[in-house]
């Protein structure tokens, strides 16, 4: 499979997590995107409050490691899983995530600061309700010859083209079989198939932009690791309104930069703060606001 690049460009890429951002709070799509032009708070404080996790976070990105890691392994051997070994290796990931990260709720005062062992064990429940789904069996039943082209969390951001403007559409796990690729999301989260299904068609965009694959070709598979699967069918017209959606929110996006092929955004007091005062209960940057 040949996945095509591109140059890089400075310019502001379209992403659903961006436009949620930008949606949620201007001020806060500030300091998420645009730190270093800040002459108020030092771009220092500003990634702190940036990198700051929480409970559910951390348990997603350790359930994501651990599929990884099993489908990495998977990828050169079908030989049953050591689940003591596993356990510890998700526990000596958790351990890491803990050293390396600083959480919200210690931050914050707000709420009980999760421990290793409670996230680890939370991730490791999730991981194996998927090695004992049916997905996991068919994944492990496909011959050996599909392995050669998983791809498995690839690195980067999944940066893709979409109607000739930049976006971002970073797959968890994509494989070729029988002339069909098949696209897979884990989520550990609330279940919103809906809004979910909808990310779901930017993936069929970079499958087609980046690997050239034909839209009838592609099958979205939304993955629960609470236990249900949803295969997202890609309607007549659903393409072509992801496409007009990205083209306005990314217009949206543009009209808050200075200078848009820079990516130099308007002065702060542009991006107000919000006026649901509410929100800023789950904003990371509330200290910078007084809203603390
Ligand atoms: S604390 Fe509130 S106003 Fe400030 S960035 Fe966050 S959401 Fe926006």
């Amino acid at each position: 499979m040949t996945l095509i690049s591109f140059p890089f460009s400075a310019i502001l890429g379209w992403s659903a997590s961006r436009h949620d951002a930008f949606s949620f709070c201007k001020r806060h799509y500030y300091y998420q995107y645009y730190p270093k032009f800040d002459s108020e708070h030092s771009v220092a404080k500003i990634q702190t409050l940036k990198g700051l996790t929480s409970r559910a976070l951390a348990i997603g990105s350790l359930a994501h490691l651990g599929i990884e890691a099993l489908l990495k392994r998977l990828e050169k051997s079908t030989a049953p899983i050591d689940l003591e070994r596993f356990s510890a290796y998700m526990k000596q990931q958790a351990a890491l995530f803990v050293q390396q990260n600083k959480f919200e709720e210690e931050y914050y005062k707000s709420g009980a600061v999760p421990d290793a062992a409670e996230l680890g064990q939370a991730a490791l429940d999730y991981v194996q309700q998927f090695l004992n789904s049916q997905r996991y069996a068919w994944i492990s039943a496909l011959p050996d010859a599909t392995r050669k082209n998983w791809m498995i969390e690839p690195g980067g951001y999944g940066e893709t083209r979409i109607n000739d403007l930049k976006a971002y559409c970073k797959v968890d796990f994509l494989l070729q079989h029988n002339g069909i690729t098949y696209i897979f999301d884990w989520k550990t989260g609330k279940e919103d198939p809906e809004k979910h299904a909808k990310q779901m068609l930017g993936y069929a965009l970079f499958a087609h932009a980046n690997l050239g694959v034909p839209f009838d070709q592609i099958e979205l598979q939304l993955h629960y690791l609470s236990g249900t699967e949803t295969q997202v069918h890609i309607g007549e017209g659903d393409l072509q309104k992801f496409e007009e959606r990205v083209q306005s929110e990314t217009q949206e996006m543009y009209s808050y930069c200075s200078n848009i092929e820079s990516n130099i955004p308007l002065p702060k007091e542009s991006f107000p703060m919000t006026e649901h005062e509410r929100l800023c209960g789950y904003c990371k940057f509330r200290e910078l606001c007084g809203r603390a």
